[in-house]
């Protein structure tokens, strides 16, 4: 979707493009490190090239009015700045307006109204957070909009915030942090415990990232997160009587084996060993990725899926086919689930010479198992929220 475009609409709808400008905001997609973020450990995710855009105005009076092209048929949908909470009616607009919620509970209170237009070119409720790259981008058009001085890093916190608290999802910081901190062609290292995090450089010679959509949409999948969330803390809470940790995430493999017999269930046990694990993975994963060894990587990306599909339980028969099958095929270099989980999507490192016949057996595999169709995106590693 050109600028012009996106301005053109933004002008039929609203009356004029006088003091609108274009914005865009990635979406991402995690590499490894599945289901750690809340528990204390490392994640690996980049930004996309692909994402939100956003053309936006500020009003001189209090009124929102909103459109996405990615629900037309709700047309816009007007409110205020005045007394925001979360709506049902509301639908897709609860996401902008829970930021500028979350911006005034930090101190920093919208006072004027917006006319916001929204195009998604990432598939929604897919896993590749289409969530994070709206409150991102409203954030980022706030921040530019109305002078308020926060950081990149502020504005994935208060996306976060926004998400936990204006629309009821225990979401980990993640998503936010991933967008607002996007590089080009670099993933992120981030430590969630601490929120120390590095750049590591993806250079995949011969191979690209290949996003493999289930199409089925996460239906239970919240109530699961925030099943999985709870079951983590209990573990938690049992281990902490024989060792003193702060998360899951501060346990190596050996001191979980050694301890685990605190935890009283055997789900909660396959639970903590996927967190604690995991975690574990994606250290030694980017470890091998600055040694240069992507073989080592795709096999840890691999064993992440399993962890995710026997003891974290989180995949479901169309993820689980999609990652079987694209792990059948010559010159995949490694193949996962990717975000939450129960539907969405997979990442996959591809040899260029395998592309083609990737999308075509996964996707002929796919169809006939699942009884419709997925789809493929060969993807690249974008930058954090930008003004076009
Ligand atoms: P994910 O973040 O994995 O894509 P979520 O269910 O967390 O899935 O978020 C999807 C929701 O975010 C959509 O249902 C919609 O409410 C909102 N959203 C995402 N992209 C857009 C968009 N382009 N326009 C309007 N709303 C959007
Ligand atoms: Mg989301």
């Amino acid at each position: 979707m050109m600028k012009e475009q996106l301005l053109a609409k933004f002008g039929e709808l609203f009356g004029g493009t006088d003091g609108a400008k274009v914005y865009f905001a990635p979406g991402r997609v995690n590499l490894i490190g599945e289901h750690t973020d809340y528990n204390g450990g490392h994640v690996f995710p980049c930004a996309l090239t692909i994402g939100t855009y956003g053309v936006a105005r500020r009003r001189e009076d209090k009124k929102l009015r909103f459109y996405s092209m990615n629900f037309e048929q709700l047309g816009v949908i007007e409110s205020s700045v005045e007394g925001l909470k979360p709506e049902k009616e509301a639908d897709w607009t609860n996401y902008p307006k829970g930021v500028m919620w979350a911006f005034g509970e930090k101190g920093m209170e919208v006072t004027n109204g917006m006319d916001l237009l929204l195009f998604g070119n990432i598939p929604n409720g897919s896993g590749l957070s289409s969530s994070a790259s709206v409150e991102v981008l409203t954030g980022y058009i706030l921040r530019d909009q109305y002078g308020f001085e926060v950081s990149n890093q502020d504005l994935a916190l208060i996306g976060q915030f926004s998400e936990n608290k204006f629309n009821g999802v225990n979401c980990g910081i993640m998503d936010q942090f991933a967008i607002a901190m996007g590089k080009k062609d670099h993933a992120i290292f981030l430590d969630t415990a601490t929120m120390e995090f590095e750049y590591a450089p993806i250079q995949l010679e011969g191979a690209k990232l290949v996003i493999s959509c289930s199409n089925k949409k996460r239906g239970l999948g919240d109530s699961k997160y925030n099943e999985r969330r709870s079951e983590c803390e209990a573990a938690l809470a049992e281990l902490q009587q024989v060792i003193g940790i702060e998360s899951l995430g501060d346990l190596s493999e050996e001191q979980f084996e050694t301890y685990k017999s605190a935890i009283k269930d055997p789900v909660r046990v396959k639970r903590a060993r996927h967190a604690v694990y995991e975690n574990q993975r994606t250290i030694k994963a980017v470890a091998a990725l600055k040694a240069n060894d992507i073989t080592e990587f795709g096999k840890l990306m691999n064993a992440s899926h399993v962890s995710l599909r026997d003891d974290y339980e989180v995949t479901g028969i169309e993820l689980d086919t999609l990652v079987e099958e694209a792990w059948k095929v010559d010159g995949v270099i490694g193949s996962r689930m990717t975000g939450a989980g129960f539907g969405g999507c997979t990442v996959s490192i591809v040899k260029d010479e395998a592309i083609e016949a990737f999308q075509e057996q996964v996707g002929k595999a796919y169809l006939e198992k699942i009884g419709y169709a997925a789809d493929f995106y060969v993807v690249e590693i974008g930058d954090g929220p930008v003004v076009l």
